[in-house]
């Protein structure tokens, strides 16, 4: 499917110069979304998956659908202060500054099999983060999946070890 025709290109949001990718509109369209979270599903169906994880928040949007049909759990990953029970943190680098994103010490077991997943891959910055978290509880990061990447800005260097599906490229 040409999945590009659903996504508003929103022009300097959130700040002047940053061209906006909003899948709002390709969720809007039922038939659309469904589609896209079948093929990850399909990419993820012969990686044994144990759990998927996602960061906060459209990659709760993806992995959510995804870890229903492939009937495993849910693990998420959210900003400092979210999670209600014991975590661990990693620092990661933003455009300006730094922020810390954590996940629950339980949510993955040693030797549990892991996708994650996202809406849109940037600098890797986020998709780094989240493999730290998940590799620190001993999870193995077997497949990593988003519906954009900007590949301009190079986001698949951080990822050369890892399997990666990306369903549409700017
Ligand atoms: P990265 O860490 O630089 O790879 O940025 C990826 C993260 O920023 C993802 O969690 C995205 O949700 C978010 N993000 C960055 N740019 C966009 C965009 O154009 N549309 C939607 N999300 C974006």
């Amino acid at each position: 499917m040409d999945y590009k025709k659903y996504i508003t290109v929103v022009d300097d949001w959130p700040k002047e110069g940053i061209k906006f990718k909003d899948i709002t509109t390709l969720m809007d369209n039922g038939k659309a979304f469904k589609s896209a979270v079948d093929e990850i599903v399909a990419y993820a169906s012969d990686l044994e998956i144990d759990v998927v994880v996602g960061p906060e928040a459209r990659g709760f949007i993806i992995g959510c659908p995804v870890s229903y049909a492939l009937e495993v759990g849910f693990a998420p990953v959210r900003k400092e202060g979210k999670l209600p029970r014991e975590v661990i943190k990693v620092d990661y680098g933003l455009e300006y500054g730094k922020d810390v994103l954590t996940i629950h010490k339980d949510a993955i077991k040693p030797g549990q099999r892991v996708l994650i997943t996202d809406d849109l891959l940037a600098t890797g910055g986020t998709i780094e983060a989240t493999i730290k978290l998940v590799e620190e509880l001993g999870g193995i990061v077997v497949g990593c999946a988003f519906l954009i990447e900007l590949t301009y800005l190079h986001g698949r260097d951080k990822l050369k070890d890892y399997n990666v599906l990306t369903l549409m490229q700017y």
